[in-house]
């Protein structure tokens, strides 16, 4: 989708510091990173929403998590602990209409979120 910032960004149309890429999924720094460590993975395939999720993406959703796994050993806060989170619509402050697991860690998360 043209009009959509990361399918921009995973076309490389848009520059990103993109850390992680291969044939279905592009990790890369949150541009407003709210922890010491804010890393941003999506689909390459555009999927709106976690509600636009069908049974064909099953296996492309357990690769984001598993890779966010994967970011996390890298960057040394998988022992820790990190958080992932995928927004969903208004209340929860989703602002770019492209699946994204935030990989949040480095530093004490508090619960509830706000
Ligand atoms: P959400 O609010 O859950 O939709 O998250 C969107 C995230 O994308 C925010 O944390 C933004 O800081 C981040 N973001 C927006 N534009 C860019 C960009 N060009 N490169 C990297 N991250 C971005
Ligand atoms: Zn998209």
């Amino acid at each position: 989708m043209n009009n959509c910032l990361f399918c921009r960004i995973s076309a490389k149309k848009i520059p990103a510091n993109i850390i992680y890429e291969d044939s279905e999924a592009v990790a890369f720094y949150d541009i407003n990173p709210q922890a010491p460590v804010h890393v941003l993975i999506i689909p390459k395939k555009h999927i709106s929403t976690s509600l636009d999720i069908t049974d064909e993406d099953n296996v492309l959703i357990g690769h984001l998590f598993r890779l966010a796994g994967q970011i996390a050993k890298e960057k040394g806060i998988a022992e820790r602990g990190f958080r992932l989170v995928m927004n969903t619509n208004a209340d929860a402050g989703q602002t770019v209409f492209h699946i994204h697991l935030h990989l949040l860690g480095g530093r004490q998360m508090h619960w509830p979120p706000g």
